[in-house]
C-alpha cells in the first residue's frame, strides 16, 4: 500500500534543510521548516512553505528536542518528518516517537537504527553477513591487563573506538603499550560525555587506508540496490572534507564486490531507506567493513551527479511504501563528481570556526557546477552549529575535467566577512598526488603537516600583488578625496572657466 505524503516537516537547518525543501517542491509536497532563535531569518526558513519556532539557539534546546519537533509536526499536520543528517537523524527513540505519533519517519525502522548505530553490534551483523571486518576485539568487562593483552594480540598500532561513536569522537590511535591505559581512559571519558555511553572496543589501526563507501537504497518490498561508491579519503581529524565518485581506484569488479557486501549487510539488518555502508580499503585493495550510516550522507550529491538519481526523492518514495523503480542493472555511473565542503573556518589555524556575518557572498555557476548552499548574503554563521556554508559539487566527463571545473568554480566563489576553506580546496585541486588519485585517509596530515595550505605559485603571487597594489591605490585616493572637500579643492582650468562664464551670463541677465 502506498500513501502519498502531502507535507514534510524538516527537522534540520542549513544546506540540508534547503536541499530537502527543494525535493519537496519538485514533488509537489508542502514543506515545513523549524528554526531556533538565531535562525529566525535563515535561508531554510525563507525557503520553506511554512516555518515554526522551536526554541533558543543551542541545539539541545531546539533542534534536538524530540517533543517540540513532534508537537510542531502534529500542529502543522505534517504527515512525515525528514531528519536530514546530524541532529536527530540517527536517533532511534526519536524515530520511535514519530511512529507512535502517527508520523512517518523518513529513514530506516528504529530497530535498524539501534542495531547499526552501535558499532559493536554492527560489526557482529557484518561478520554474520559474511563481510570482512578490520581485526578487532570487544573489551567490555575486561580489566586493563586483559585489554592490553588483547591489544598486543591485535598488534600495535591499535585504534580505541567508542561503540556508540560518531563524528570521529571517542577515537584514539595507540602506537605503543605504554600509552594504552591512558588512551583507553580518555577515549571512554570522551565517549561517555559525547554519547552517554562509555563502551569502547579495539580495532587494528590500518596505516594508510582509503575510506570508500557504498550508497544503498532499500524499499519495503525487499528490494535493495547499490549506487556505486564514494571515495572520502581526504579527511581531517577523521572527518571528510572532499568526496568524489567514482573512486579513482575502484574497478568494475571491486565495485560489484563491495556493492554486494553492502546489500548483504543491509538485508541482514532489515534495512529500509537510503543508507551508506562504509569500508576501509587497504593498499592491496582488500576492503573491510567500517560502519553503516542509517541516513542521508553529507556527500550524497556526488552519487546523484553520477547516477542521475535524486536521493531525497527516492527516500520519500520509499517512505510512501513504493517499490524501487530501478533494478541493479539500471544503475550506470556517468562521468565523475567531486564535492568540496565549504566551511567558515580558518584552515591555517587548524580549521577553527570563523563565525560572523557574510558581508559578501557570490556562488559559482557554469557547466557542471552545483552549489548546495545553506546561506545567503548577510546570513549569520552562528557559533551554535556546524559552521558549514555550502557544498560545492562539480561534475565532469572524467576526473581530470572535474578537477579543472572545481578549480574554476572555487576561483569564482566569493565569501566575505568570515574566513572560508575555499583557498584550502584550491590548494588541494593543485596537489600532484591528489590529481594522480594517490589518496589515503592520512593525505592531509602527510602533505600539509603544519596546516600550510598557502603554497602560492608564481601566477597566484602576481595576482595577489596586483590586488594589494590596487587596494592601496583605491584607499589612498579615498583619503585624498575626503581630505580635499568641495570648498578648498583646486578646480581644474575647464571647471574654473565654466564657472566664471556662467556667472558672467547670470550677471548679464539681471
Ligand atoms: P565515526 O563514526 O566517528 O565517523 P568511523 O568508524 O566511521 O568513525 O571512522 C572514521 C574515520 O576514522 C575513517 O574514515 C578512517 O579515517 C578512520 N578509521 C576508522 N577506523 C580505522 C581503522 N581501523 N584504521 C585506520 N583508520 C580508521
Amino acid at each position: 500500500m502506498t500513501e502519498k505524503i502531502k507535507k514534510i516537516l524538516i527537522a534540520n537547518r542549513g544546506e540540508i534543510a534547503v536541499r530537502i525543501i527543494r525535493a519537496c517542491r519538485d514533488l509537489g509536497i508542502e514543506s515545513a521548516a523549524v528554526y531556533s532563535e538565531c535562525d529566525k531569518t535563515a535561508y531554510h526558513v525563507r525557503m520553506a512553505d511554512e516555518a515554526y519556532y522551536i526554541g533558543p539557539s543551542p541545539s539541545t534546546e531546539s533542534y534536538l528536542v524530540h517533543e517540540r519537533i513532534i508537537e510542531t509536526a502534529r500542529k502543522c499536520k505534517a504527515d512525515a518528518v525528514h531528519p536530514g543528517y546530524g541532529f536527530l537523524a540517527e536517533n532511534p527513540s526519536f524515530a520511535e516517537k514519530c511512529l507512535e505519533a502517527g508520523i512517518i519517519f523518513i529513514g530506516p525502522k528504529p530497530e535498524t537504527i539501534r542495531l547499526l548505530g552501535d558499532k559493536l553490534l554492527a560489526r557482529d551483523t557484518a561478520l554474520k553477513a559474511g563481510l570482512p571486518v578490520v581485526p578487532g576485539r570487544d573489551i567490555g568487562g575486561l580489566d586493563i591487563a586483559s585489554a592490553l593483552a588483547a591489544a598486543t594480540d591485535i598488534g600495535f598500532p591499535v585504534l580505541v573506538k567508542a561503540a556508540g561513536g560518531g563524528g570521529g569522537k571517542g577515537m584514539r590511535v595507540v602506537t605503543s603499550e605504554d600509552l594504552f591505559a591512558e588512551s583507553l581512559k580518555s577515549a571512554a571519558n570522551e565517549a561517555a560525555s559525547a554519547f552517554g555511553d562509555s563502551r569502547v572496543f579495539l580495532e587494528k589501526y590500518l596505516p594508510r587506508p582509503r575510506h570508500i563507501e557504498i550508497q544503498i537504497l532499500a524499499d519495503t518490498h525487499g528490494n535493495c540496490i547499490y549506487l556505486g561508491e564514494r571515495e572520502c579519503s581526504i579527511q581531517r581529524r577523521h572527518q571528510k572534507v572532499i568526496e568524489e565518485s567514482p573512486s579513482p581506484v575502484v574497478t568494475e569488479a571491486l565495485r560489484e564486490q563491495m556493492g554486494r557486501a553492502a546489500v548483504s549487510i543491509a538485508r541482514s539488518a532489515g534495512y529500509v531507506g537510503a543508507g551508506t555502508v562504509e569500508f576501509l580499503v587497504d593498499h592491496d585493495l582488500s576492503f573491510y567493513f567500517l560502519e553503516v550510516n542509517t541516513r542521508l550522507q553529507v556527500e550524497h550529491p556526488v552519487t546523484e551527479m553520477v547516477t542521475g538519481l535524486d536521493l531525497v526523492k527516492e527516500q520519500v518514495f520509499i517512505a510512501e511504501g513504493a517499490p524501487l523503480k530501478y533494478i541493479q542493472e539500471d544503475i550506470k555511473l556517468l562521468g565523475h563528481a567531486i564535492e568540496c565542503r565549504i566551511y567558515a573556518e580558518k584552515p591555517e589555524e587548524g580549521f577553527v570556526p570563523s563565525t560572523g556575518t557574510l558581508t559578501h557572498y557570490r556562488i559559482p555557476a557554469g557547466p557542471g557546477v552545483r552549489v548546495d548552499s545553506g546561506v545567503l548574503l548577510n546570513s549569520q554563521i552562528p557559533i551554535f552549529y556546524d559552521p558549514m556554508i555550502a557544498k560545492l559539487i562539480v561534475w565532469g566527463k572524467d576526473r581530470r575535467e572535474t578537477i579543472d571545473r572545481t578549480r574554476r568554480a572555487l576561483q569564482e566563489y566569493r565569501v566575505g566577512g568570515v574566513d572560508s576553506t575555499i583557498g584550502f580546496h584550491l590548494t588541494i585541486m593543485d596537489n600532484e598526488k591528489f590529481i594522480r588519485g594517490d589518496l589515503s585517509t592520512r593525505f592531509l596530515e602527510e602533505e600539509y603537516p603544519d596546516n600550510d595550505y598557502h603554497r602560492l605559485d608564481g601566477e597566484v603571487l602576481e595576482k595577489a600583488a596586483i590586488a594589494v597594489a590596487l587596494d592601496s591605490f583605491i584607499n589612498e585616493r579615498k583619503i585624498i578625496l575626503s581630505q580635499t572637500s568641495s570648498h578648498n579643492r583646486p578646480a581644474c582650468g575647464w571647471v574654473t572657466y565654466h564657472r566664471k562664464n556662467s556667472l558672467r551670463q547670470f550677471r548679464g541677465s539681471r
